[in-house]
């Protein structure tokens, strides 16, 4: 829909960041808009409605999404952070990265059975959402489906979570 491409033209595209090569997608300018905001919410959560009982968010910009989600859907959010941020993590992950590693963590306030939303802005390699699936199992929580604002497809991310829902793909 016409709503959805307006959207779609607010992220913007930088060159050479966080490093020369790397073309990074900043989905700020889209945060910003009241109605591509909105639009983009419900573009995410709309084929899971009614399948989850939380939304985990995935440190920093998936909470961002989480916190809207969670409030449009009527369901509680879960935080999962980078290493070292939680005061009493319950479970972590460790996940290679193209330089090493990164650990996540998450509170045991995921509990057995919890049917969980996994989000996060953008599918890249897919280490961190396929260790977000992990995370979530860890705990005894069933991952009902992931979603992103934006896959890079090139990435090939889709390869460890293929049932992504992808609201843009670039
Ligand atoms: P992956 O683990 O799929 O390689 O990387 C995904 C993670 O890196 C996500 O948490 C995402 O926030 C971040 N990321 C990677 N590339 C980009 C990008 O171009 N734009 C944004 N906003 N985040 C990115």
């Amino acid at each position: 829909p016409e709503s959805l491409a307006r959207a779609e033209s607010l992220i913007r595209t930088i060159p050479d960041y966080p490093e020369p090569g790397v073309l990074f997608r900043d989905i700020t300018p889209l945060l910003a808009d009241a109605s591509a905001l909105r639009d983009c919410i419900d573009a995410l959560i709309e084929p899971f409605a009614g399948t989850f009982d939380v939304v985990a968010g995935i440190e920093a910009r998936g909470f961002l999404l989480a916190g809207a989600a969670a409030t449009v859907a009527g369901v509680g959010l879960i935080p999962i952070r980078k290493a070292g941020k939680l005061p009493r993590p319950a479970a972590a992950v460790s996940y290679a990265l193209e330089y090493g590693t990164a650990t996540i963590e998450a509170h045991d306030d995921i509990t057995a059975g919890m049917r969980v939303l996994l989000l996060d802005d953008v599918l890249a390699t897919g280490g961190t959402l396929a260790a977000g699936h992990e995370l979530v199992a860890h705990l005894g929580g069933e991952v009902v489906g992931t979603a992103v604002l934006m896959e890079l497809e090139a990435l090939g991310g889709r390869a460890l979570v293929p049932d992504t829902h992808s609201v843009f793909v670039a």
